[in-house]
Protein backbone atom coordinates (compact mmCIF):
# COMPACT_ATOMS: atom_id res chain seq x y z
CA UNK A 1 0.00 0.00 0.00
CA UNK A 2 1.22 3.37 -1.00
CA UNK A 3 -0.43 6.20 1.12
CA UNK A 4 -0.90 9.69 -0.76
CA UNK A 5 0.93 11.20 2.44
CA UNK A 6 2.43 10.19 5.52
CA UNK A 7 3.64 12.97 8.42
CA UNK A 8 7.32 13.07 8.74
CA UNK A 9 8.40 11.76 12.21
CA UNK A 10 12.03 12.33 13.41
CA UNK A 11 13.81 10.22 16.02
CA UNK A 12 11.62 9.05 18.81
CA UNK A 13 15.06 9.97 21.16
CA UNK A 14 14.92 13.64 20.41
CA UNK A 15 11.52 14.31 20.77
CA UNK A 16 11.34 12.34 24.18
CA UNK A 17 14.52 14.72 25.55
CA UNK A 18 11.98 17.51 25.17
CA UNK A 19 9.30 15.91 27.20
CA UNK A 20 12.09 15.09 30.05
CA UNK A 21 12.32 19.12 30.14
CA UNK A 22 8.59 19.59 29.84
CA UNK A 23 8.25 17.13 33.27
CA UNK A 24 10.88 18.84 34.85
CA UNK A 25 9.42 22.70 34.31
CA UNK A 26 5.96 21.12 34.31
CA UNK A 27 4.61 24.02 31.73
CA UNK A 28 2.59 22.87 29.65
CA UNK A 29 1.04 25.25 27.46
CA UNK A 30 0.05 29.06 27.55
CA UNK A 31 3.32 30.62 25.66
CA UNK A 32 5.77 28.50 27.30
CA UNK A 33 9.18 28.13 26.60
CA UNK A 34 9.78 26.02 23.81
CA UNK A 35 6.69 27.66 21.91
CA UNK A 36 8.81 30.45 22.74
CA UNK A 37 12.20 29.03 21.36
CA UNK A 38 9.86 27.51 18.34
CA UNK A 39 8.86 31.22 17.56
CA UNK A 40 12.33 32.15 17.77
CA UNK A 41 13.82 29.74 15.69
CA UNK A 42 11.10 29.94 12.91
CA UNK A 43 11.42 33.89 12.71
CA UNK A 44 15.44 33.20 12.30
CA UNK A 45 14.97 30.18 9.55
CA UNK A 46 12.44 32.06 7.47
CA UNK A 47 13.72 35.51 7.84
CA UNK A 48 10.37 37.62 8.89
CA UNK A 49 9.84 40.30 11.15
CA UNK A 50 7.13 38.94 13.09
CA UNK A 51 5.34 35.35 13.61
CA UNK A 52 3.08 33.50 16.17
CA UNK A 53 2.38 30.17 16.72
CA UNK A 54 -0.98 29.35 17.20
CA UNK A 55 -3.39 26.57 17.41
CA UNK A 56 -3.48 25.56 13.97
CA UNK A 57 -3.71 27.15 10.45
CA UNK A 58 -7.68 27.24 10.31
CA UNK A 59 -7.49 29.25 13.59
CA UNK A 60 -4.70 31.41 12.26
CA UNK A 61 -6.87 32.53 9.30
CA UNK A 62 -9.44 33.07 11.37
CA UNK A 63 -7.49 35.82 13.76
CA UNK A 64 -6.01 37.79 10.64
CA UNK A 65 -9.41 38.35 9.89
CA UNK A 66 -10.37 39.12 13.12
CA UNK A 67 -7.55 40.99 13.63
CA UNK A 68 -7.69 43.32 10.48
CA UNK A 69 -11.44 44.00 11.09
CA UNK A 70 -12.51 42.65 7.95
CA UNK A 71 -16.40 42.86 7.70
CA UNK A 72 -18.83 42.12 4.08
CA UNK A 73 -17.19 41.35 0.91
CA UNK A 74 -13.80 38.94 0.56
CA UNK A 75 -12.60 38.22 -2.65
CA UNK A 76 -11.04 34.53 -2.33
CA UNK A 77 -10.35 31.37 -4.64
CA UNK A 78 -12.58 28.37 -5.12
CA UNK A 79 -9.56 26.74 -5.77
CA UNK A 80 -8.34 25.47 -2.05
CA UNK A 81 -9.00 23.57 0.84
CA UNK A 82 -12.41 24.07 2.68
CA UNK A 83 -10.86 25.86 5.38
CA UNK A 84 -9.95 29.37 3.19
CA UNK A 85 -13.73 29.70 2.35
CA UNK A 86 -15.33 28.33 5.88
CA UNK A 87 -13.11 31.06 7.74
CA UNK A 88 -14.46 34.04 5.77
CA UNK A 89 -18.18 32.16 6.57
CA UNK A 90 -17.42 32.16 10.14
CA UNK A 91 -15.73 35.42 10.50
CA UNK A 92 -19.65 36.41 9.27
CA UNK A 93 -17.98 37.97 6.14
CA UNK A 94 -19.36 37.05 2.69
CA UNK A 95 -16.88 34.51 0.27
CA UNK A 96 -17.04 36.01 -3.30
CA UNK A 97 -15.61 33.70 -5.52
CA UNK A 98 -12.70 34.82 -8.15
CA UNK A 99 -11.97 32.15 -10.68
CA UNK A 100 -8.08 31.03 -11.32
CA UNK A 101 -5.59 31.61 -13.73
CA UNK A 102 -4.95 28.22 -15.43
CA UNK A 103 -1.46 27.94 -15.23
CA UNK A 104 -0.76 28.69 -12.06
CA UNK A 105 -4.09 27.74 -10.49
CA UNK A 106 -3.79 30.60 -8.38
CA UNK A 107 -6.99 33.34 -8.16
CA UNK A 108 -6.31 35.30 -11.64
CA UNK A 109 -6.41 38.99 -10.59
CA UNK A 110 -8.03 39.78 -13.38
CA UNK A 111 -11.20 38.57 -11.83
CA UNK A 112 -10.49 39.73 -8.76
CA UNK A 113 -11.01 43.21 -9.77
CA UNK A 114 -14.13 42.07 -11.53
CA UNK A 115 -15.37 40.91 -8.21
CA UNK A 116 -15.08 43.86 -5.98
CA UNK A 117 -18.29 46.47 -5.54
CA UNK A 118 -18.70 48.69 -2.75
CA UNK A 119 -19.43 46.39 -0.05
CA UNK A 120 -15.52 44.53 -0.83
CA UNK A 121 -13.42 44.67 2.07
CA UNK A 122 -10.28 41.88 1.77
CA UNK A 123 -8.64 39.30 -0.74
CA UNK A 124 -8.43 35.91 0.75
CA UNK A 125 -5.84 34.21 -1.90
CA UNK A 126 -3.97 31.15 -1.27
CA UNK A 127 -0.81 30.22 -2.55
CA UNK A 128 -2.14 26.66 -4.53
CA UNK A 129 0.30 24.23 -3.54
CA UNK A 130 3.12 26.64 -2.32
CA UNK A 131 3.25 28.47 -5.61
CA UNK A 132 3.25 32.40 -4.92
CA UNK A 133 -0.28 34.54 -6.41
CA UNK A 134 0.91 37.36 -8.07
CA UNK A 135 1.25 39.12 -5.55
CA UNK A 136 2.49 42.03 -6.94
CA UNK A 137 -0.88 42.35 -9.02
CA UNK A 138 -2.99 41.72 -6.04
CA UNK A 139 -0.93 44.66 -3.92
CA UNK A 140 -1.73 46.91 -7.08
CA UNK A 141 -5.38 45.57 -6.63
CA UNK A 142 -5.62 46.17 -3.00
CA UNK A 143 -3.95 49.79 -3.10
CA UNK A 144 -6.07 50.66 -5.75
CA UNK A 145 -9.42 49.69 -4.47
CA UNK A 146 -8.34 50.23 -0.28
CA UNK A 147 -8.46 46.21 0.33
CA UNK A 148 -6.74 44.62 3.24
CA UNK A 149 -4.72 41.51 1.54
CA UNK A 150 -4.44 38.04 3.53
CA UNK A 151 -2.73 35.19 2.56
CA UNK A 152 -3.64 31.25 3.28
CA UNK A 153 -0.05 30.39 2.78
CA UNK A 154 -0.62 26.71 4.25
CA UNK A 155 1.48 25.51 1.45
CA UNK A 156 3.84 28.08 1.33
CA UNK A 157 6.44 27.14 4.01
CA UNK A 158 9.87 27.84 2.77
CA UNK A 159 8.86 29.80 -0.50
CA UNK A 160 10.70 32.96 -0.82
CA UNK A 161 10.11 35.54 -4.09
CA UNK A 162 13.53 36.90 -5.17
CA UNK A 163 15.14 35.34 -1.62
CA UNK A 164 12.22 37.06 0.08
CA UNK A 165 9.59 34.79 2.60
CA UNK A 166 6.54 34.69 0.62
CA UNK A 167 4.91 35.03 3.87
CA UNK A 168 5.97 38.48 4.23
CA UNK A 169 3.59 39.55 1.00
CA UNK A 170 -0.07 41.19 2.62
CA UNK A 171 -1.05 42.30 5.52
CA UNK A 172 -0.98 38.85 7.70
CA UNK A 173 -0.04 35.31 5.87
CA UNK A 174 -0.96 32.33 7.59
CA UNK A 175 0.56 29.00 7.32
CA UNK A 176 -0.31 25.80 8.74
CA UNK A 177 1.80 23.09 10.57
CA UNK A 178 -0.82 20.41 10.74
CA UNK A 179 1.04 16.66 10.14
CA UNK A 180 0.60 16.27 7.00
CA UNK A 181 2.12 19.37 5.72
CA UNK A 182 5.77 19.66 4.67
CA UNK A 183 6.50 21.28 7.89
CA UNK A 184 4.71 20.19 10.55
CA UNK A 185 4.33 20.27 14.86
CA UNK A 186 1.23 17.90 14.51
CA UNK A 187 -1.49 20.22 15.28
CA UNK A 188 -0.30 24.32 14.33
CA UNK A 189 -0.63 26.63 12.95
CA UNK A 190 1.46 30.02 12.15
CA UNK A 191 0.59 34.03 11.72
CA UNK A 192 2.67 36.16 9.92
CA UNK A 193 2.75 40.13 9.81
CA UNK A 194 5.24 42.69 9.13
CA UNK A 195 3.36 45.41 11.17
CA UNK A 196 4.30 45.65 14.57
CA UNK A 197 1.16 47.12 15.95
CA UNK A 198 -1.20 44.27 14.28
CA UNK A 199 1.27 41.57 16.01
CA UNK A 200 0.25 43.07 19.29
CA UNK A 201 -3.50 42.99 17.96
CA UNK A 202 -2.69 39.37 16.96
CA UNK A 203 -0.92 38.43 20.25
CA UNK A 204 -3.83 39.55 22.53
CA UNK A 205 -6.52 37.65 20.05
CA UNK A 206 -4.29 34.53 20.65
CA UNK A 207 -5.01 34.71 24.33
CA UNK A 208 -8.82 35.50 25.01
CA UNK A 209 -8.22 39.28 24.28
CA UNK A 210 -5.87 39.59 27.83
CA UNK A 211 -3.65 42.38 28.36
CA UNK A 212 -3.00 42.21 31.47
CA UNK A 213 -4.26 40.44 34.82
CA UNK A 214 -7.63 42.09 35.35
CA UNK A 215 -8.25 43.93 31.78
CA UNK A 216 -8.48 43.08 28.32
CA UNK A 217 -7.99 44.90 24.88
CA UNK A 218 -9.71 42.53 22.56
CA UNK A 219 -12.01 40.17 21.38
CA UNK A 220 -10.23 36.79 21.55
CA UNK A 221 -10.32 33.03 21.40
CA UNK A 222 -8.12 30.87 22.50
CA UNK A 223 -5.24 30.27 19.90
CA UNK A 224 -2.91 29.23 21.90
CA UNK A 225 -0.45 26.06 21.24
CA UNK A 226 1.01 23.68 23.58
CA UNK A 227 4.66 22.66 24.65
CA UNK A 228 4.16 19.28 23.06
CA UNK A 229 3.57 20.72 19.76
CA UNK A 230 6.18 22.93 19.73
CA UNK A 231 8.58 20.35 20.71
CA UNK A 232 7.50 18.36 17.43
CA UNK A 233 7.97 21.79 15.98
CA UNK A 234 11.83 22.35 17.37
CA UNK A 235 12.76 18.56 16.37
CA UNK A 236 11.40 18.46 12.96
CA UNK A 237 13.17 22.32 12.20
CA UNK A 238 16.40 19.99 12.25
CA UNK A 239 15.54 18.37 9.86
CA UNK A 240 14.23 20.38 7.57
CA UNK A 241 17.02 20.86 5.02
CA UNK A 242 16.75 16.73 4.95
CA UNK A 243 13.30 16.98 3.69
CA UNK A 244 13.67 19.26 1.22
CA UNK A 245 16.07 17.68 -0.06
CA UNK A 246 14.51 14.53 -0.41
CA UNK A 247 11.15 16.36 -1.88
CA UNK A 248 13.34 17.69 -4.49
CA UNK A 249 14.65 14.39 -5.38
CA UNK A 250 11.39 12.58 -5.55
CA UNK A 251 9.99 15.61 -7.54
CA UNK A 252 12.71 15.33 -9.67
CA UNK A 253 12.29 11.68 -10.25
CA UNK A 254 8.67 11.79 -10.94
CA UNK A 255 9.32 14.49 -13.68
CA UNK A 256 11.52 12.30 -15.09
CA UNK A 257 9.95 9.13 -15.16
CA UNK A 258 6.11 10.70 -16.46
CA UNK A 259 7.57 12.98 -18.89
CA UNK A 260 4.97 10.70 -21.32
CA UNK A 261 2.06 11.61 -19.20
CA UNK A 262 -0.63 12.85 -20.64
CA UNK A 263 -0.93 15.55 -18.01
CA UNK A 264 1.09 18.95 -16.96
CA UNK A 265 1.97 20.31 -13.97
CA UNK A 266 1.45 23.88 -12.44
CA UNK A 267 3.54 26.77 -13.82
CA UNK A 268 5.37 28.27 -11.02
CA UNK A 269 6.07 31.66 -10.70
CA UNK A 270 9.05 32.32 -12.10
CA UNK A 271 10.99 34.68 -8.94
CA UNK A 272 10.56 31.55 -6.73
CA UNK A 273 11.95 28.74 -5.53
CA UNK A 274 9.47 25.05 -5.34
CA UNK A 275 9.01 23.94 -1.89
CA UNK A 276 7.56 20.74 -3.33
CA UNK A 277 4.68 20.09 -0.62
CA UNK A 278 2.68 18.21 -3.05
CA UNK A 279 3.17 16.59 -6.57
CA UNK A 280 0.20 17.79 -8.67
CA UNK A 281 -0.93 16.77 -11.79
CA UNK A 282 -3.49 18.12 -14.45
CA UNK A 283 -4.37 15.17 -16.80
CA UNK A 284 -5.42 15.87 -20.22
CA UNK A 285 -9.43 14.61 -19.26
CA UNK A 286 -11.73 13.69 -16.15
CA UNK A 287 -11.58 10.37 -18.23
CA UNK A 288 -8.27 9.67 -17.95
CA UNK A 289 -7.80 11.12 -14.30
CA UNK A 290 -10.92 8.90 -13.39
CA UNK A 291 -9.46 5.49 -15.60
CA UNK A 292 -5.79 6.33 -13.39
CA UNK A 293 -7.58 6.57 -10.36
CA UNK A 294 -9.76 3.61 -10.16
CA UNK A 295 -6.99 1.19 -11.40
CA UNK A 296 -4.41 2.50 -8.64
CA UNK A 297 -7.29 2.23 -5.88
CA UNK A 298 -7.19 -1.16 -6.85
CA UNK A 299 -3.64 -1.50 -6.39
CA UNK A 300 -3.52 0.08 -3.29
CA UNK A 301 -1.57 3.23 -4.99
CA UNK A 302 -3.55 6.09 -2.97
CA UNK A 303 -3.69 9.60 -5.19
CA UNK A 304 -6.17 12.13 -4.18
CA UNK A 305 -8.39 14.73 -6.10
CA UNK A 306 -7.01 17.91 -4.61
CA UNK A 307 -8.86 20.16 -4.85
CA UNK A 308 -12.06 18.84 -5.83
CA UNK A 309 -14.51 19.66 -6.08
CA UNK A 310 -14.97 23.94 -6.82
CA UNK A 311 -15.47 25.44 -3.55
CA UNK A 312 -18.07 28.01 -5.38
CA UNK A 313 -20.15 24.57 -6.36
CA UNK A 314 -19.72 22.50 -3.11
CA UNK A 315 -21.13 24.12 0.11
CA UNK A 316 -24.28 23.92 1.09
CA UNK A 317 -24.02 27.21 3.21
CA UNK A 318 -23.10 29.40 0.06
CA UNK A 319 -25.08 29.37 -3.28
CA UNK A 320 -23.23 27.80 -6.23
CA UNK A 321 -21.48 29.59 -8.55
CA UNK A 322 -20.13 28.41 -12.13
CA UNK A 323 -16.26 29.06 -12.21
CA UNK A 324 -15.15 28.17 -16.09
CA UNK A 325 -11.07 27.77 -15.42
CA UNK A 326 -11.37 26.21 -12.02
CA UNK A 327 -14.43 23.73 -12.74
CA UNK A 328 -12.03 22.22 -15.67
CA UNK A 329 -8.99 22.23 -13.32
CA UNK A 330 -10.94 20.81 -10.65
CA UNK A 331 -12.07 17.60 -12.82
CA UNK A 332 -8.63 17.00 -13.94
CA UNK A 333 -6.14 17.49 -11.09
CA UNK A 334 -4.88 14.87 -8.89
CA UNK A 335 -2.05 14.98 -6.28
CA UNK A 336 0.58 11.60 -6.49
CA UNK A 337 1.71 9.97 -3.29
CA UNK A 338 4.17 12.63 -1.93
CA UNK A 339 6.21 12.42 1.09
CA UNK A 340 9.59 11.95 2.77
CA UNK A 341 9.42 8.18 3.43
CA UNK A 342 8.63 7.53 0.25
CA UNK A 343 11.18 5.79 -1.62
CA UNK A 344 12.98 5.96 -5.33
CA UNK A 345 11.51 2.94 -6.00
CA UNK A 346 8.01 3.70 -5.02
CA UNK A 347 8.16 6.13 -7.27
CA UNK A 348 9.41 4.18 -10.19
CA UNK A 349 6.52 2.14 -9.47
CA UNK A 350 3.50 4.27 -8.96
CA UNK A 351 5.47 6.34 -12.87
CA UNK A 352 5.16 2.60 -14.62
CA UNK A 353 1.91 1.93 -13.49
CA UNK A 354 0.45 5.22 -14.23
CA UNK A 355 1.90 4.93 -17.70
CA UNK A 356 0.75 1.28 -18.21
CA UNK A 357 -2.49 2.39 -17.27
CA UNK A 358 -2.74 5.46 -19.60
CA UNK A 359 -1.20 3.41 -22.64
CA UNK A 360 -3.85 0.67 -21.81
C1 LIG B 1 -4.06 22.49 5.69
C2 LIG B 1 -4.69 23.71 5.12
C3 LIG B 1 -5.42 24.61 5.91
C4 LIG B 1 -5.81 24.30 7.33
O1 LIG B 1 -4.79 24.17 8.20
P1 LIG B 1 -5.05 23.41 9.59
O2 LIG B 1 -3.75 23.61 10.29
O3 LIG B 1 -5.34 21.98 9.27
O4 LIG B 1 -6.18 24.09 10.26
C5 LIG B 1 -5.86 25.77 5.34
N1 LIG B 1 -5.66 26.06 4.04
C6 LIG B 1 -4.99 25.22 3.24
C7 LIG B 1 -4.78 25.60 1.80
C8 LIG B 1 -4.51 24.01 3.74
O5 LIG B 1 -3.89 23.15 2.93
Amino acid sequence: MIPVTQPFLPPQEEYQQYLDGIWKRNWLTNMGPLASQLEMELKDHLRVSHLLFVTNGTVAMQMALKALDIKGEVITTPFSFIATTSSIVWEGCTPVFADIDPTSLNIDPSKIEEAITANTTAILATHVYGNPCDVEAIDRIAKKHNLKVIYDAAHAFGVEINGKSIFEYGDISTCSLHATKLYHSVEGGLVITKDSDLLKKLAYIRNFGISGFDSFAELGLNGKNSEFHAAMGLVNLRYISDIFQKRKALADLYDEKLKNLKAVKPVWHSHANNNNAYYPIVLESEELLLKLKTEMDKQEIFTRRYFYPSLAVSLPYLSKVEMLVTDDIAKRVMCLPFYYDLTFEEVELIARTMLRIQNN
